[in-house]
């Protein structure tokens, strides 16, 4: 699959001499992130230490890796660029487009026949520009990724926030908006600001019930979903060690869900393991020759309080299974205790159902330690009590599965297997009867549960675990049934225990696959053409952004007042909504419905200044546009968590929307705000959202003199004749209010100017 072992080897070769530059400027011992992201510098060596949480630093990323759903619009502005042909590896990925509901066969069929346009498009796009194409049906991204492309050190971005999976593998690798994407891809260097660092020191070992999965669940109890923000988290330890390389890869994938720029593991046994097993021997090879700069130096685990900047330890030898949610995967619950929450919180006991998959956990270890305890249920004589579906991560996970008898373990148990890919992890689950919006229990072994997300069922309680924790509580069908402690009646009538799951870390008899699903492009694209119709309603060529007019923004409405927690869900919602990611107008009919308005606690139903009536959000706005007036978006804290989807960002720039005020901003989604020419504003005073009132409209003053470290002034016109004014400051540095200048990033890209 053209995992480009010259570029791995080029990369390592340049570490020993970028490394020993970095020590020279930090002058103190090298974490492992410190390391990658050194050895990854736009300008080569170092020259200067870099800032934690403060220096704007440019990157030369690896590889990109893109989804289908974000992929449509960075590819419509890779397009736009003017570039014959990518310049760094990259491959697009068709995995959330396929709606899990009848299983993989007849699903795959549908959803070639439905996003053919879509998926012809991607292909016809990478063929042209030199990116590898993964087909529909070959496996989740992140998990295609892992096997194929991630390497120990290695540095890559992803339109998707859980991209950080690679992780598990020592890489960092950082999700972003399609913007970056297309910068990378382009050839122009990718800049982010030099993050904090976390470590966490692992001591102990896994056992029991315990899984890697309650590592990263255990973490997002401490630290939120708002905990990791601007950091990157390092694990370390001999308990790291102790984990497989997938798991390894489920904890850092669900860094996205503490907010983490990233998070990695230095290169180890289980890693090269995992590279011999998929195939990738000589990358293992390479690795082993420059093992003692893929992991930190001994000084910074001898002492992490000195050398990061928060440090949290955690014992795996105690370490319970954890169910976290709902509706929040911070929510973090032991199994133990799960009986007496529920109660106290009035969770419904009863399990619907059992999901199995996602990226976070769809290895072959997963799918072996989850049928261990399907096996145990079967020879007990227990039957399920809820429904079970499993999504494997890739087909050669899902072939290797089925050869070794694992898939026809599920199945014994009335399990459905959906297509190899993201399926209900993202609103593509055809569930019978969740229109009914009745409260329901559902567990699986994704990675988030914010409202709707996996049925679209507002009032569906959907809880976060391990795989084997999944398949032992759909088993028992019982929100609070501990198998640690807890006996299930059997078909005799007989109380039964579950043992502990078992499995394999990796397939005994080796990875196998008939057709992986991969297409390579063509070595020279330049007669392949791209077909957009101007009448799809799946796609539509973008238009560039217009340039800032170069005054103050005058008589802004309010298009909302967000209350609450507002995520790139809330803002543009996936599920029925993802066959318009290739189509900025149409997706745009769907702009912030998710958002709770303040002034009435209702979604998708805003007053309209100028009828005074009130109505869906798209609407209002389209009508301020049409009436040439811009208009603001006020939120809350970590406005914009959740998916790298630049949507959240491009729609309300199509439509109008000038400014987005808010107490903190997720990263990657304030990042897309300033790629597309928003404004990006934080309140300096957070009281001050308790001064935004329904009918106001606003100035934004300073703009002409727009510099970094420098606030703007918020003018606030009252209904009744009032004004306030308020500080409101930015995170904008030169480049980027080059962007807001531009009119977008890609407007500078186009023009050919260096960003
Ligand atoms: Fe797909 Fe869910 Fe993973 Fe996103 S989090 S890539 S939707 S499986």
């Amino acid at each position: 699959m053209a995992f480009d072992i010259d570029m791995i080897k080029k990369v390592y070769g340049q570490y020993a001499a970028r490394i020993a530059a970095a020590r020279k400027v930090v002058n103190k011992p090298l974490t492992l992130t410190e390391k990658i992201l050194y050895t990854h510098l736009w300008d080569g060596n170092a020259a200067q230490a870099y800032e934690r949480g403060g220096s704007y630093v440019d990157f030369a990323p690896d590889r990109v890796a893109m989804q289908d759903a974000t992929a449509q619009m960075a590819l419509l502005q890779f397009m736009q660029a003017g570039r014959p042909r990518v310049a760094v590896p990259s491959t697009v990925h068709c995995d959330h487009l396929i709606r899990a509901k009848e299983g993989a066969e007849k699903d795959l069929a549908v959803a070639t026949t439905e996003s053919r346009e879509v998926f012809d498009f991607l292909a016809s796009v990478s063929n042209k520009y030199g990116i590898g194409f993964w087909k529909p049906g070959a496996g989740i991204i992140h998990q295609v990724v892992l096997e194929n492309y991630a390497f120990p050190g290695g540095l890559m971005i992803g339109t998707d926030s859980h991209t950080v999976n690679a992780g598990g593998l020592g890489m960092l690798a950082i999700g972003v908006g399609g913007a970056d994407a297309c910068d990378v891809m382009a050839g122009l260097p990718w800049e982010l600001k030099f993050p904090k660092l976390i470590g966490i020191k692992l001591t102990g070992k896994l056992n029991g019930w315990t899984a890697p999965k309650d590592v990263i669940l255990k973490v997002a109890g401490i630290l939120t979903v708002k905990g990791g923000t601007g950091c990157i988290v390092e694990y370390f330890g001999e308990g790291a060690q102790s984990m497989s390389c997938t798991g390894k890869g489920t904890i850092c994938n669900m860094g996205a869900e503490i907010g983490a720029t990233t998070s990695t593991f230095g290169y180890d046994e289980s890693m090269e393991r995992y590279l011999r097993a998929t195939n990738r021997a000589d990358v293992a090879d390479a690795a082993n020759t420059i093992k003692e700069h893929l992991t930190a130096d001994p000084e910074v685990y001898a002492d992490p309080e000195r050398y990061f900047d928060q440090v949290i330890e955690i014992n795996l030898s105690e370490l319970e299974p954890h169910l976290n949610g709902p509706f929040t995967p911070d929510l973090a619950t032991p199994v133990s205790k799960m009986k007496e929450e529920a109660a106290k919180n009035g969770w419904p006991l009863k399990v619907e159902w059992g999901l199995i998959g996602s990226c976070t956990n769809s290895s072959y270890e997963d799918l072996s330690r989850a049928a261990s305890v399907a096996k145990q249920a079967v020879e007990k004589g227990l039957a399920t009590k809820a429904e079970f579906g499993i999504n494997p991560g890739s087909e050669q996970v899902r072939y290797t599965a089925e050869r070794d008898g694992l898939l026809d373990t599920f199945t014994d148990l009335d399990a459905t297997i959906f297509t190899n890919a993201c399926g209900p992890c993202i609103g593509m689950w055809a569930r019978v009867g969740a229109e009914k919006a009745e409260k329901n229990t559902i567990v699986h072994s994704f990675n988030r549960n914010f409202a709707k997300r996996a049925d679209g069922n507002p009032n569906t309680y959907a809880f976060v675990a391990s795989p084997e924790l999944v398949a032992a509580i759909a088993i028992s069908g019982n929100l609070s049934f501990n198998p640690i402690t807890d006996t299930l009646v059997n078909d005799k009538g007989e109380a039964v225990k579950l043992d502990p799951p078992s499995g394999d870390e990796l397939p005994q008899k080796g990875f196998d696959v008939e057709d992986p699903g991969y297409q390579a492009p063509a070595a020279d694209g330049s007669n392949v053409q791209v077909v957009v119709s101007p009448t799809s309603d799946r796609l539509q060529l973008l238009d560039p952004f217009p340039a800032w007019e170069g005054t103050d923004l005058t008589g802004l409405k309010l298009l909302i007042k967000a209350k609450g927690k507002c995520t790139t869900d809330h803002i543009s919602m996936a599920g029925p909504w993802l066959k318009y990611r290739g189509h900025l107008d149409n997706i745009s009919n769907n702009l912030l419905i998710g958002a709770v308005n303040f002034f009435n606690d209702k979604t998708d139903w805003v007053k309209n200044q100028l009828t005074n009536e009130y109505g869906p959000v798209p609407a209002t706005q389209r009508d301020y546009k049409a009436a040439g007036i811009g208009s603001i978006v006020v939120g809350d804290e970590n406005y914009g968590e959740g998916s790298s989807r630049e949507h959240a960002a491009m729609e309300p720039r199509h439509l109008g929307v000038r400014a987005v005020l808010v107490k903190s901003f997720a990263r990657i989604h304030e990042t897309n705000l300033k790629k597309q020419g928003m404004l990006a504003l934080t309140f300096a005073s957070k009281d001050d959202y308790d001064k935004i009132l329904e009918d106001d409209t606003f100035d934004i003053v300073g703009l002409t003199d727009f510099a970094p470290n420098k606030s703007l002034k918020l003018v606030i016109h009252h209904i009744d004749g009032s004004v306030d004014e308020i500080e409101v400051n930015h995170s904008y540095n030169e480049q980027q209010i080059g962007w807001f200048r531009a009119g977008g990033a890609l407007n500078i890209i186009r023009q050919g100017q260096a960003l």
